[in-house]
């Protein structure tokens, strides 16, 4: 806490893995011999820098970008990049950090990373947010490469922001190295699902866990929060399993539909710009609107899977949704629930899917792409579901298995956190202390 003041998120994060490896260090005084603690909380680097542009009124804007390098122990840094005011050091090394433990579940070479700017789109227009993102890049592209540090969106960061990206990135380094950014659009490399990817990646990883009950999504009332990317196609695949998605949200509040939420009314309204989520019930009259978005886990359903920002889920709410029985809780957002909110759902015997795990699904394809690029060809979207498919039900296995392996059974943010942790502290020890 000395050393990182006022980085709350991040000590909540580095909190909870630690309570999970206490019996892997009870059990494996290797660790402990090569300081492995000390050592994979520090970045390997922090990179933080000044972002200024040019508003449509011709005002000079300055916000700060960062980029944090966290572990690149089983291959280059890998993970998102967020623009949202709220973005700080702290929001960027939990991200970061929660990354390493999460691209080593996936089972792919990808090492652990982070970045973003507390920059909001909201508002602004599309060369507003092109000249942002050509700044941006015109200093993050000194620190990163297919082989250093490939980042990919996040919150406020889709398609349209990596595209200027990759523009820029593409402009300043005078090369086509395609493997450098993922989310990339489809005519320039990217890879057909992995829009989709963390939504439906979450959506497998519960079907897993409900296969384990002997059960799964049939007629199951599930509550999404969040109506960006995650939200979106994580309520597509559950209708698809055949449940009921009865309310999502964005940040003005929640809409709640007994009929079932029409997705694509949902991405209707998301593709034009600044189009609020509150606009879905001029289209369904039967639907409400709730301007209040941390209520959405008021309404009684079987499933909740928040998919919108962290601490989103708190105690509270944990503790009525287990009065109006819920089942199982997927996140698919990074760290929604509170690390109250998951203790009243463990000690209430709820299936609970931690974000580390379930989440992971988008940048196992954002890693299938950077395969692609590399061999120069695409594959076809049931390729790459499939694929997807399997590298979810394997997290899970793994989940599972180290949970079990450690006397914890049942509990998967132990089973993530261990199984995550042990590839990457196993690869430390080998690579010695660097
Ligand atoms: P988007 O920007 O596409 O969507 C975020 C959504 O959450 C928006 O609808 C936003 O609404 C809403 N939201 C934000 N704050 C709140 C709140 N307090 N209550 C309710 N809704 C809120 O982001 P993504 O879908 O990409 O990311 C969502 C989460 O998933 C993040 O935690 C991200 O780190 C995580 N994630 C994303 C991955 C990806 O591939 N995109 C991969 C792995 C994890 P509004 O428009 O009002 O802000």
């Amino acid at each position: 806490k000395k050393r990182n003041p006022n980085e709350d998120e991040f000590l909540q994060a580095v909190s909870e893995i630690f309570h999970s490896l206490v019996p892997v260090f009870e059990k494996k005084t290797i660790y402990m011999e090569h300081n492995i603690l000390e050592r994979i909380v520090e970045p390997d680097r922090a990179i933080s820098f000044r972002v200024p542009w040019v508003d449509d009124d011709g005002v000079i804007q300055v916000n700060r970008g960062y980029r944090i390098q966290f572990n690149n122990t089983i291959g280059p840094y890998k993970g998102g990049i967020r623009f949202h005011p709220s973005v700080n050091i702290s929001i960027v090394k939990f991200l970061g950090f929660e990354q390493i433990f999460k691209n080593s579940l996936t089972g792919l070479p990808i090492g652990g990373g982070k970045g973003g700017a507390d920059f909001n789109p909201k508002g602004k227009s599309d060369v507003e947010i092109m000249r942002f993102c050509q700044s941006f890049m015109s200093e993050l592209f000194k620190h990163i490469g297919p082989n250093k540090d490939v980042p990919a969106g996040d919150i406020g960061v889709g398609s349209r922001e990596v595209g200027y990206l990759f523009g820029q990135y593409k402009k300043m380094r005078g090369q086509y190295e395609a493997v450098v950014l993922t989310g990339k659009g489809l005519n320039y490399g990217g890879s057909l699902a992995r829009k989709e990817a963390t939504g439906f990646g979450a959506v497998y990883f519960v079907k897993e866990m409900l296969k384990d009950q002997q059960d799964n999504f049939e007629n199951k009332t599930v509550v999404v929060s969040g109506s960006g990317n995650v939200a979106t196609y994580a309520m597509e695949k559950a209708k698809e399993l055949g449940a009921k998605v009865i309310a999502c949200s964005d940040s003005d509040g929640y809409i709640y539909d007994k009929n079932g939420i029409n997705i694509d009314t949902v991405k209707q309204i998301k593709q034009v710009k600044e189009k609020r989520i509150k606009e879905y019930v001029n289209k369904h009259q039967d639907a409400e609107f709730i301007s209040d978005s941390s209520a959405i886990w008021n309404i009684a359903c079987d499933i909740a899977m928040p998919c919108a920002t962290q601490n989103e889920l708190n105690e509270d709410a944990a503790k009525t949704l287990v009065e109006n029985g819920v089942q199982a809780v997927g996140e698919g957002a990074n760290m929604p629930c509170t690390a109250d909110a998951i203790e009243v759902f463990m000690k209430n015997d709820i299936s609970f899917a931690p974000g580390k795990a379930a989440n992971a699904g988008g940048v196992a394809v954002s890693a299938l792409e950077m395969s692609q690029n590399s061999m120069r060809l695409s594959w076809d979207f049931k390729e790459v579901d499939e694929q997807l498919q399997k590298i979810m039900a394997n997290i899970y296995k793994r989940c599972v298995n180290a949970a079990t392996e450690y006397g914890h059974t049942g509990n998967l943010v132990m089973g993530a956190n261990i199984a995550g942790f042990q590839k990457v502290a196993d690869a430390m020890v080998e690579q010695g202390v660097v």
